[in-house]
């Protein structure tokens, strides 16, 4: 027998599945299992990108302080309360890594983001799961699940995969009832949809028990680049800033972020595509008998009767060409999580539904 063993909690981790994104012997694939924007990402950023390919031999700066820059114009806070990840998955990782360890608690909701499990484990913490309300956060649950052990608390808001919000009067109550020791991090990932909702920025800069995190991989349509990033109280991103890598953002996607958020105008027109199709799209599928919550994000829960006519309706998408989520593994096993696509997916993912209850 090897003595040679991984830290305690690395074994409890069960492998995170992304969205596939191809389908045996078809072509025309339409992928919506991945919330990626389907109006791609800005003119400017793909620019950056080709413009960084001549300078691809330099290493790239590592206090990525022109992106800071550029952030905290564009959305008002200050830049040197701001960390870039790789992806803010890299930023969620480093915060357990800094913040938990054996003994300690991550919490976390039932239909919460299933990277935190693996978070929570990777850095010996126990994981510990509060059950929501028809699908909506229950803060007074998670307050009554939080003690002397809660290190920290995540919070996606909106959330995925159910699509669902809380108000900020929620989660400043939230961030007040917690134990002194507890962080919490609101992930923010669709914050960008929520037409002026600050991603939790006030609740930051009034508190010091509070971290919001961001990504560049949703609304600015930047996913293959990896690139995120977190507002914080200074000692937090103190914390954050010696545990990453100096050089963990490539130059090209540091170049992308900075000109992605600088262009405002690809945003709000992204913001309202995404709008108006998710509302369209949700109304049709309503009108077949699949329910769906209001969404605050760029993607529906579809519900329906049962796990069963879930994957069928799943298999029949697929045969069609069209690749949507499965989430029985975040407990809807009843439920498709659709991405709203451009208009032309959102018709051919309503046709796909209607064929499949038979209505087309
Ligand atoms: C997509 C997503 C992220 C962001 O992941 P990146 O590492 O930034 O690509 C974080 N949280 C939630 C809830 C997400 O859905």
């Amino acid at each position: 027998m090897t003595e040679i063993t991984p830290q305690p909690g690395i074994m409890e981790i069960a492998l995170y599945k992304g969205g596939a994104s191809s389908l045996a012997g078809q072509t025309n694939v339409l992928k919506l299992s991945s919330n990626e924007n389907p109006l791609g990402a800005s003119d400017a950023a793909r620019e950056a990108v080709v413009r960084a390919a001549l300078e691809l031999h330099r290493y790239p700066s590592t206090d990525h302080a022109a992106l800071r820059a550029a952030i905290g114009d564009v959305w008002d806070v200050p830049a040197e309360q701001i960390v870039c990840g790789v992806g803010s998955g890299e930023i969620l990782k480093n915060l357990s890594e800094a913040y938990a360890g054996e003994g300690d608690e991550v919490v976390f909701t039932e239909h919460g983001f299933s990277m935190y499990p693996i978070y929570a484990h990777a850095c010996g913490a126990t994981p510990v799961v509060v059950e929501e309300r028809e699908r909506v956060v229950d803060v007074d649950a998670i307050l009554a699940a939080c003690s002397f052990r809660t290190k920290i608390v995540f919070l996606a808001n909106p959330a995925n995969p159910t699509g669902t919000m809380i108000g900020q009067a929620e989660i400043a109550r939230l961030a007040d009832g917690l134990p002194k020791a507890a962080l919490l991090v609101l992930d923010g990932a669709y914050a960008e949809f929520v037409d002026g909702y600050d991603g939790g920025a006030a609740l930051v800069a009034s508190r010091d028990n509070v971290v919001m995190t961001r990504t560049f991989s949703k609304i600015y349509g930047l996913g293959g680049q990896r690139i995120g990033w977190a507002y914080g109280p200074r000692d937090i991103i103190d914390v954050l800033n010696r545990i990453r890598g100096p050089f963990n953002l490539a130059a090209p996607a540091l170049a992308a972020a900075e000109a992605a958020v600088r262009d405002t105008a690809h945003l709000a027109h992204c913001r309202a595509e995404n709008a108006k199709w998710r509302e369209w799209l949700a109304h049709a599928l309503g009108e077949l008998g699949v329910a769906s919550d209001t969404s605050s994000a760029n993607f529906i829960l579809a519900r329906f009767a049962d796990q069963a006519e879930a994957e069928a309706c799943d298999d029949h998408l697929r045969n069609e060409g069209i690749i949507v989520r499965r989430v029985a593994g975040y407990g809807l096993p009843n439920c498709l999580r659709i991405t709203v696509g451009d208009e032309s997916g959102c018709r051919r993912v309503a046709h796909a539904v209607a064929q499949f209850k038979g209505q087309a």
